[in-house]
């Protein structure tokens, strides 16, 4: 049997196949090494640490990586973080948000800038931005007249074409 296979052992077409699966796995080993470390800088998970790992166990280095590695990117994670941040600072200035559309506005606009939802009201005396369910201006006292429900739109809207 094994005199049968001699031939093919010692011909240079099967030792160019070996030395090429040789070469592809060192390149396979070398770009895996390099990927983990990649995203283990990415992920802010000490890439030096599962370069080596890699370096040293190879594709089972790597599995153990994938497994342990942190869910997302450190940038990503920042970037939320400064987001929360941000929403919580607008809450705590006062900062609302529209009921339609869910853009920020000022506690005190009349009207939505984004979508032109009616937010509030004008005090009929004074002038102040009152809650549209307030019946009574809470800085000057006077009266207010009742919500319709029915208010004549900003623009006519055009009759539809027939
Ligand atoms: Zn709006
Ligand atoms: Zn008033």
């Amino acid at each position: 049997m094994g005199d049968l296979l001699k031939p093919i052992y010692t011909s240079a077409e099967f030792r160019l196949g070996t030395q090429l699966c040789v070469v592809f796995m060192i390149v396979f080993a070398i770009a895996l090494i390099f990927w983990t470390w990649r995203d283990a800088d990415r992920r802010g998970a000490m890439p030096w640490f599962w370069a080596v790992v890699v370096g040293i166990f190879s594709v089972f280095g790597w599995m153990i990586y994938m497994v342990v590695r942190p869910p997302e990117f450190a940038e990503d994670a920042r970037e939320r973080e400064l987001e929360i941040r941000a929403k919580e600072a607008e809450i705590s200035r006062g900062v609302t948000t529209c009921p339609s559309c869910l853009k920020p506005v000022e506690s005190d606009y009349l009207i939505c800038p984004y979508c032109m939802k009616k937010l509030r009201k004008e005090c009929t005396s004074c002038g102040k931005a009152l809650k549209l369910s307030w019946a009574v201006c809470p800085y000057c006292k006077t009266k207010q007249p009742p919500a319709t429900a029915t208010e004549t739109p900003a623009a006519p809207v055009p009759p539809a074409k027939g």
